[in-house]
């Protein structure tokens, strides 16, 4: 975006004369002139921010130019749809200053952008990106506007959401009623509510918000029981950078994401001294921060009475899509919000923020939205037009073609009729913007998903991917790796090829198939699902595994009633509803409710995340050697019958960890001792595959990499072995990237076998 007229502007500069124009194969420019070289090398050392030059190739002209200006010629229609949706972009700074600016045409109007900055992907209907053809449609630009649009040497020449307070969209305030409220000062109507504990709703980039003041517990408490969200941290968005280190510990990378084009949220440490509310997120855990992204958040933190921080929720009812319409959300947010800040520039695309965090030493994606999506991830494999539909948990499906895979943005979890039809409109939309009509399309192995409904309703020809098959070769997109690999899948639930849930895996692994070589033990999960959202059951299963029906009568996990327990020990006894597992997941979970933590979570991952906060009490900077000399002594864990898969065995470990707890054993040391433990054996069992196999290329994957001591310590001890160890930044390694493993495998898959049909 903004690359035209970038281009345009070299000329001038360099005194050359020519055309720039956009085709399928990407900007074509006919350049002649003396200043020639410089021109071209100026193309990618000078490009804009938000233009990435991926390749530059340059010959002579056929014949000689005639022209001796330089002109920007229209895209020819349809040309321009193989090239790239752009993402939404925060504030740029020029923009950020006229809106300061009292002299400014643009002084305080929430809706400023330019070619550098603003709404796309959430406002494009269809392709062309031209202003027609998105929300600002209904928006006829004024003339100052218009020659702005127009003028080549403009900022905003062809910024398509281009706008002002004469001729753009306006923000309006409304009661819970829906009832419009005159008031001459919307924002310092918002920041009076604010102040006085309310919730809002306000209508933003790809979706609402629920704010409220971020340093009041007693606003955060009324929107957690409006919300019905008891625990699950709330995202924070504050002024500045400034600000954001007086609430949290913040490093230089993680400043530079923040403060990146995208602006993420970004997990953080809150500082123990922070005026922030202290519910805001549960003990130990990190807190989501952001910076202000739309002009609108801009205006909220320039009010002098605005609060250090604002809670930005996603404006929706829990396990729900966001709400992208005036109407929907009046209607759905009724009961959640006091207050409606609305706009009329309407949300095409529904689009969350997007979720990083810094972990092992670099910025890791953990749900891939805002300022990230529709980007496209290249590949070396060429790929038919396909659809990879994703898992369950965290959803997103991909659309291939050639050498690129689009993943979509962050669907969520896809468990009832509205987020599947927010999939399916999603689908439909990313389908239409990037002209890709699948000829096939893969789905988990797991039957009940609604995605794999989805993918069986395609009547296409249809690839099912085992999860993590999926997982290990998400990472292997991003790092463009052929295979075999051997890949650690460490994750929650994912259905096998055996039919019991798999969890913690060693697999060998190419793009288009892969053996199991190795598993943690498996264990029963009493209750099935419902084990994941209370870990004291996993916690008793383990128990079970090492005393058998004593268990119910030990005074560990004393915070259950006993009657419960004796159901599940019953239920253990009998076999019923304790399906196997060999999830890594729930052993976290089983440990961290052994060691007192969560009994029961009421989000996912939380019990694991309270035990890696817990071990991190104990982290030194010995830690990564005591971990290297641990890897040998991690053979007694490690079984493999004859003719049968390795099997890395927790219960050994559980009962060592007991003997520790009731010998008064500093929790936090046993926590950390948990993860060395696991970092060793996996370690021990890699290196010894690697050296029957002679594969040395490792991929990390798996919602339970989301750890970074388990992360950080695998990345290290394979790497000190003599490995090479691959895992993911980009793409999330937990299920939001199993959608872009499955369009790569299955489309393999496919291309293989129509190649060997013909
Ligand atoms: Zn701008
Ligand atoms: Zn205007
Ligand atoms: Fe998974």
């Amino acid at each position: 975006m903004g690359f035209r007229p970038f281009v345009f502007k070299l000329a001038c500069h360099f005194s050359i004369a020519g055309t720039v124009t956009n085709t399928s194969e990407g900007v074509v420019i006919q350049a002649a002139g003396p200043q020639i070289f410089s021109f071209i090398e100026a193309l990618s050392s000078e490009a804009p921010p938000l233009a990435r030059v991926e390749a530059l190739f340059h010959r002579p002209l056929e014949k000689r130019l005639q022209a001796d200006s330089f002109t920007i010629v229209a895209s020819r229609s349809g040309a321009s749809s193989r090239a790239n949706i752009p993402p939404d972009i925060s504030v740029c700074q020029d923009c950020f200053e006229e809106l300061t600016d009292p002299a400014d045409r643009r002084f305080g109007y929430p809706f400023i952008n330019c070619t550098n900055c603003g709404p796309r992907f959430s406002i494009i209907e269809t392709i062309p990106y031209d202003r027609p053809k998105t929300s600002m449609k209904d928006f006829a630009m004024c003339g100052a506007c218009s020659r702005e649009y127009l003028d080549p040497m403009n900022r905003r020449f062809h910024a398509q959401p281009n706008a002002c307070p004469a001729c753009g969209p306006a923000i309006s305030l409304h009661d819970s009623q829906g009832r419009p409220l005159k008031s001459a000062d919307v924002v310092a109507a918002a920041i009076t509510a604010i102040i006085q504990n309310k919730v809002l709703a306000i209508r933003g980039l790809g979706g609402f918000h629920l704010c409220v003041s971020g340093c009041s517990a007693a606003a955060v408490t009324t929107l957690r029981d409006r919300k019905n969200r008891p625990d699950k941290p709330l995202a924070i968005m504050v002024k500045d950078l400034l600000l954001a280190e007086k609430l949290c510990v913040i490093d230089d990378q993680e400043k530079r994401t923040l403060n990146s084009p995208q602006h993420p949220i970004v997990l953080l440490k809150p500082r123990p001294d922070s005026p922030l509310a202290p519910n805001l997120a549960p003990e130990m855990s990190d807190i989501g921060l952001m910076l202000p992204y739309t002009p609108l958040h801009h205006l909220l933190f320039a009010h002098p009475d605005c609060p250090a921080a604002l809670v930005m929720t996603s404006g929706n009812i829990s396990g729900e899509p966001i709400c992208t319409s005036n109407d929907e959300a009046l209607d759905r947010l009724a009961g959640i919000a006091d207050l409606f800040v609305l706009h009329n520039r309407d949300i095409v695309t529904r689009v969350d923020d997007s979720v990083v965090k810094r972990v092992a030493g670099e910025i890791r994606a953990f749900r891939r939205a805002r300022g990230y999506a529709p980007e496209p991830l290249h590949i070396s494999q060429k790929l038919p037009e396909f659809i990879g539909c994703g898992g369950g948990l965290k959803s997103t499906f991909s659309l291939a073609r050639s050498t690129s895979i689009y993943p979509s943005q962050h669907i969520g979890d896809l468990f009832n009729t509205t987020s599947l039809s927010f999939y399916s409109e999603s689908v439909d939309n990313l389908k239409r913007l990037y002209e890709i009509e699948p000829v096939a399309a893969a789905c988990d192995l797991h039957p009940d998903y609604l995605s794999s409904h989805f993918a069986v309703e395609l009547g296409l020809p249809l690839y099912k991917i085992q999860h993590h098959h999926a997982h290990a070769a998400a990472v292997m997109a991003e790092h463009n790796l052929e295979g075999p690999v051997l890949a650690v899948v460490l994750d929650g639930t994912g259905y096998g090829t055996d039919g019991t849930i798999w969890g913690g895996e060693i697999l060998q692994a190419d793009l288009r198939g892969f053996s199991r070589l190795g598993h943690l033990e498996p264990l029963p999960l009493p209750g099935g699902d419902a084990a994941a959202q209370e870990p004291w059951r996993m916690g008793l299963s383990l128990l079970y595994r090492l005393f058998g029906e004593e268990c119910g009568m030990m005074d560990l996990l004393s915070s259950v009633d006993p009657a419960s327990k004796n159901i599940l020990v019953q239920m253990l006894q009998n076999r019923f509803n304790t399906p196997l597992t060999s999830s890594c997941g729930r052993l976290f979970d089983g440990f961290a409710a052994l060691l007192g933590l969560t009994t029961v979570s009421t989000f996912e991952g939380q019990a694991a995340m309270q035990l890696e906060a817990l071990a991190r009490g104990s982290l030194t900077t010995r830690w990564k050697d005591i971990l290297v000399g641990e890897i040998e002594g991690a053979e007694p864990y490690l079984k493999k019958e004859k003719e049968q898969r390795w099997e890395i065995n927790s219960a050994k470990f559980v009962k060592k960890a007991l003997d520790d707890i009731s010998s008064g054993m500093d929790r936090s040391a046993i926590a950390l001792q948990f993860h060395s433990w696991l970092i060793s054996c996996i370690s021990r069992l890699v290196e010894k595959l690697s050296g029957t196999t002679g594969i040395r290329d490792v991929v990390l994957s798996g919602g339970s990499m989301q750890n970074g001591i388990l992360l950080e310590g695998l990345l290290f001890s394979l790497t000190e072995l003599g490995l090479n160890p691959y895992t993911g930044a980009r793409i999330p390694i937990n299920d939001g990237g199993v959608s872009i493993g499955q369009a790569l495998i299955g489309g393999m898959q496919h291309v293989s076998r129509s190649t060997n049909e013909s």
